[in-house]
């Protein structure tokens, strides 16, 4: 019942922002527009330690030995890739929010023996390929979040993340995504954020003001 009611409230909300969007910027098309709400990322970064990589190494570790016996990470049975247009605004919501979704990272950077796996087979071996993740890893990351967290974004380049970290969105970036699969790109999309992380978008003792309205220009 909260979730229904929170979201008819961001529903509103929505509504209301769009009308007044209509009215102070007549010239742009309005019936072709999208909005997407992002929360807020963590922003606060913080020296990685000792203790926190030494927990990372013994992760890679232990997913090396166990990738000799599994197969490697697939995105066969997930979404298709989206239109390079779509892509692009997820990222630019994405950018905006900061990652608010690698904050469950942690020490493990949702790195699996399947994702090593997959890097094996690239033809790199195993003690390569830990030095290559460990070197990666940033002086300072997003306090509270994943090892591999910067200010700016992800320190691991995109071919060398998980398949989870690749695919996954949150609730209102999945849906945009679903909206846009089957239809026109839109003429201009409003990035709402709210100051709520991703895991409290429900919880109604967080804060979910909104803190930034941004208009996308077409995709
Ligand atoms: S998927 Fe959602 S929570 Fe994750 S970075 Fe993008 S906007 Fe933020
Ligand atoms: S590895 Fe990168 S994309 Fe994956 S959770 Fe960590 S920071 Fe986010």
């Amino acid at each position: 019942m909260q979730r229904e009611q929170a979201l008819a409230a961001e529903d509103r909300q929505h509504v209301e922002i769009l009308e007044r969007l209509r009215l102070e910027q007549p010239d742009k098309d309005w019936d072709q527009a999208e909005l997407v709400a992002v929360p807020a990322g963590l922003t606060r970064t913080q020296m990685i330690t000792a203790h926190r990589r030494l927990a990372y190494e013994k992760h890679l570790c232990a997913i090396l030995r166990e990738a000799a016996s599994v197969e490697p990470e697939t995105t066969e049975g997930t979404d298709p890739p989206m239109r390079a247009a779509v892509q692009r605004l997820c990222d630019t919501a994405c950018m905006q929010c900061k990652g608010g979704c690698c904050a469950t990272g942690g020490d493990h950077a949702y790195l699996s023996a399947e994702t090593m796996r997959r890097e094996l087979d690239r033809g790199v071996d195993a003690a390569a390929l830990r030095k290559r993740y460990m070197a990666q890893v940033p002086a300072r990351a997003i306090q509270g979040g994943c090892i591999n967290q910067t200010e700016t974004g992800c320190a691991l380049p995109r071919e060398q993340r998980s398949e989870l970290c690749n695919t996954y969105y949150c609730g209102p970036v999945q849906d945009l995504r679903d909206r846009l699969a089957a239809a026109p790109d839109p003429s201009c999309t409003v990035l709402v954020q709210r100051a709520h992380t991703t895991r409290r978008r429900f919880d109604p003792d967080a804060d979910h003001d909104i803190i930034a309205i941004e208009v996308l220009a077409p995709a």
